[in-house]
């Protein structure tokens, strides 16, 4: 997959736009980009999904703030996304909701009736780095999440106790304006209240929350990591994400598996490689090894006449895959070794070894002969 672009280079505004500058780099692009002006023209159309996925995170503050600073990650539609879930998400074409304030009725997509100001929390993201044994045998472990909270204070109102909000006198609480804009009447959020429908006066404002209703906080929590899990695997928490506003329901947490590179072995779905040196005497002789396993040492067999790059399986002795209820193999690739600093004597144990072998050198090995065979025909 290619590599987002970033959102404000999309719109084509500073990072510190305002939102009425991103709406209305949006608005531009839109114009230029929706598909029904542009029928059967794919460039437009990815154009225009850019330009709309880059004004769904930035037009929104919570949104925009994950994104400054998390970058995609912190906003990844994929992950269920940061507060996508309520909002219908995919859905090309059907843009009413997100962007009812800006088209309107320019393009039919006007919303009637009143607008819920009720949202979903964000879902969040963690990727945990856990070791091949834990993601093998499962663990249980504590993770520590930045997240928005309700306020224990106001208990989400956002005002001070025995005072509340009240009524957006803008809006009159529908958190939406109707204005004229040449021919094209057009609904957009509220200035005053950014669609809430309600303001609370600065003096009765919750002191803890500023009259946000919600705030920052730490949380620990345990997650159970189940045995098998792979690189990439999502486990849900639900309801651990940042809490909803104006009452809506708690987002979830996605904690992401990545696998930390382990010194021995390679997993790949079940089963598990690794190298495994042996002397060449072993190799021409055959013998016993000791070859490692998740579960400690095991004895393996080496036949006569191994070869390097032979392959050997270890029945059951991988991974059992979250998903699937066989055990993966272990896969023991052999190399031989070339013996090093060696004595006199072992060298001339060597070369009469050697000699022994000259008077018929083909048979003893066969890849050597089999290549000058092949190195014959080549050269006619
Ligand atoms: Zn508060
Ligand atoms: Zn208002």
């Amino acid at each position: 997959m290619a590599a987002k672009k970033d959102y404000y280079e999309v719109l084509g505004v500073n990072r510190d736009a305002s939102e009425e500058e991103i709406k209305k780099a949006f608005k531009k692009l839109a114009m230029k980009y929706h598909p029904d002006r542009n029928p059967d023209n794919p460039k437009a159309e990815e154009h225009f999904k850019e330009a709309k996925e880059a004004y769904e995170i930035l037009s929104d503050s919570q949104k925009r703030a994950a994104y400054d600073q998390y970058g995609h990650a912190g906003v990844d539609p994929s992950m269920g996304g940061a507060g996508f879930g309520g909002a219908g998400a995919g859905g090309f074409g059907n843009f009413s909701d997100a962007f009812g304030d800006i088209f309107g009725d320019i393009f039919g997509g006007g919303r009637s009736g009143q607008r819920s100001n009720v949202y979903r929390g964000a879902d969040l993201r963690y990727n945990m780095e856990i070791t091949l044994e834990d993601a093998a045998k499962g663990s249980e472990t504590k993770i520590r999440i930045p997240t928005m909270a309700e306020c224990d204070s106001c208990h989400g109102s956002g005002a001070k106790s025995g005072k509340s909000a009240s009524t957006c006198s803008t809006c009159g609480g529908h958190g939406q304006v109707r204005m004229q804009q040449g021919f094209f009447s057009v609904q957009q959020t509220c200035p005053k209240c950014h669609g809430a429908g309600k303001t609370i006066k600065h003096e009765d404002q919750c002191p803890s929350c500023h009259g946000a209703g919600r705030v920052k906080q730490q949380k620990t929590l345990s997650v159970k990591i189940p045995a098998g899990v792979d690189e990439g695997d999502r486990i849900r928490l639900t309801g651990e994400g940042e809490a909803g506003i104006n009452g809506g329901p708690t987002g979830d947490l996605y904690v992401v598996i990545h696998l930390k590179p382990h010194g021995i072995f390679q997993r790949e779905g079940g089963n598990l490689h690794c190298e495994m040196p042996i002397s060449f005497t072993t190799a021409a002789l055959g013998g016993e090894i000791e070859v490692p396993t998740l579960d400690g040492a095991a004895k393996m067999k080496i036949p006569a006449e191994t070869q390097t790059g032979a392959v050997f399986r270890l029945r059951g002795k991988g991974v059992k895959p979250l998903r699937s209820s066989e055990h993966g193999d272990l896969m023991v690739h052999v190399t031989v070794e070339t013996p090093v600093k060696l004595t006199e004597h072992q060298k001339k144990l060597l070369r009469e070894f050697e000699d022994s072998t000259q008077k018929d050198a083909g048979k003893h090995s066969p890849r050597n002969k089999s290549w000058v065979d092949r190195a014959k025909d080549f050269f006619g």
